[in-house]
């Protein structure tokens, strides 16, 4: 692995050529679309996730809106007037910071985003996210040096104090991605009444923010019903349930049409995308390398979206730009 000091001098030289220019240019001779993918914009603090802080969406915004037309999911099928590239904003899972820290920038610079919701999340049938769930616990084994051994799937995972937490959150995260959602719901439960850990208090968005997204230029989406590894959810009525039921709840709440899919953590096969095109979902945005159009299926536009992340300033916009994937590409020929 290269060393975090080697990447950030690697990334600052690159910055300062202004590679980055170039690679936009690239875009708009290519008509490619840029997706980013963001999640929680906020304060807060976790050790194991941590959030984009609001000045860096600021800034990330400010760079956007100096370069590029910023669209909707559904602009994309328009052809662009302006002769500039074009990016989407979008977001997953509902976080109430969205409502808070996000929507206000978006109304100050008068531009759009596509928000994708966890239904049974916004009617409040769900509280939390099982990776928010499995945060919060780590976050309280660092918090009070918690020493213990946790069992998940095969896995026998140790808890040694803060240098080797952040592995052990890795093998449980890629443990529990194995297991099905009851099981996986099970074994969190297990946990926290193991360390009597208390269930964190969710901020996550209720209809009435929800709808005054919709209303102010955030186009939403269906981020599922409960968000399952749709690709882990074997029976085919749990599956139409998530993806149909989702778009439903989210269409009777709202009164507008749904017609945007996120696969929770990107994650979705042949199968997935079928049973999209069936239920009436006219796009579905997973997460990549590289960001843009993939491919039409049955009707279903699939998109590509870059993982945004909280990193200095000039590794962002390198990340936009795609400079690492393009370099691959390059030295891959
Ligand atoms: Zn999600």
């Amino acid at each position: 692995m290269v060393p975090s000091f080697v990447k950030a001098t690697a990334f600052n030289t690159l910055h300062t050529l202004g590679i980055h220019h170039r690679l936009r240019n690239r875009k708009l001779n290519t008509g490619q679309v840029t997706v980013l993918c963001l999640h929680k914009v906020s304060d807060e603090k976790d050790h194991f996730w941590e959030p984009i802080r609001p000045e860096s969406f600021e800034l990330l915004v400010q760079y956007l809106v100096l370069h590029y037309d910023i669209i909707t999911v559904s602009d994309i099928d328009r052809p662009s007037d302006t002769g500039r590239p074009r990016v989407i904003l979008s977001f997953d899972d509902g976080y109430y910071d969205f409502y808070t820290n996000v929507l206000p920038v978006l109304r100050r610079y008068s531009i759009p985003a596509n928000h994708n919701i966890v239904s049974a999340i916004a009617d409040g049938t769900q509280q939390m996210i099982w990776t928010e769930r499995l945060n919060f616990l780590f976050n309280y084994f660092l918090e009070h040096r918690i020493q213990a051994r946790l069992e998940v799937g095969q896995s026998e995972i140790s808890l040694q104090g803060a240098g080797t937490l952040d592995q052990s959150y890795i093998i449980c995260l890629r443990e529990l991605f194995k297991l099905d959602p009851a099981a996986r719901i099970g074994v969190l439960d297990g946990w926290f009444r193991r360390f009597s850990a208390d269930m964190p208090v969710p901020r996550m968005m209720g209809w009435e923010e929800i709808r005054v997204c919709a209303r102010h230029g955030v186009e939403i989406g269906s981020h599922t019903m409960t968000h399952p590894i749709l690709t882990s959810v074997a029976d085919p009525q749990t599956l139409v349930a998530e993806l149909q039921g989702s778009k439903a709840v989210l269409e009777e709440n709202l009164g507008i049409p749904i017609n945007i899919l996120a696969p929770p953590n990107g994650i979705y096969d042949a199968r997935v995308l079928g049973m999209a095109a069936r239920v009436g979902y006219k796009y579905l945005l997973g997460i990549g390398e590289s960001s843009g159009r993939e491919r039409q299926v049955d009707g279903v536009t699939v998109l590509s979206r870059l993982n945004m992340i909280s990193e200095p300033y000039s590794h962002m916009v390198l990340r936009i730009e795609e400079v690492v994937h393009q370099l691959k590409r390059l030295i891959r020929g």
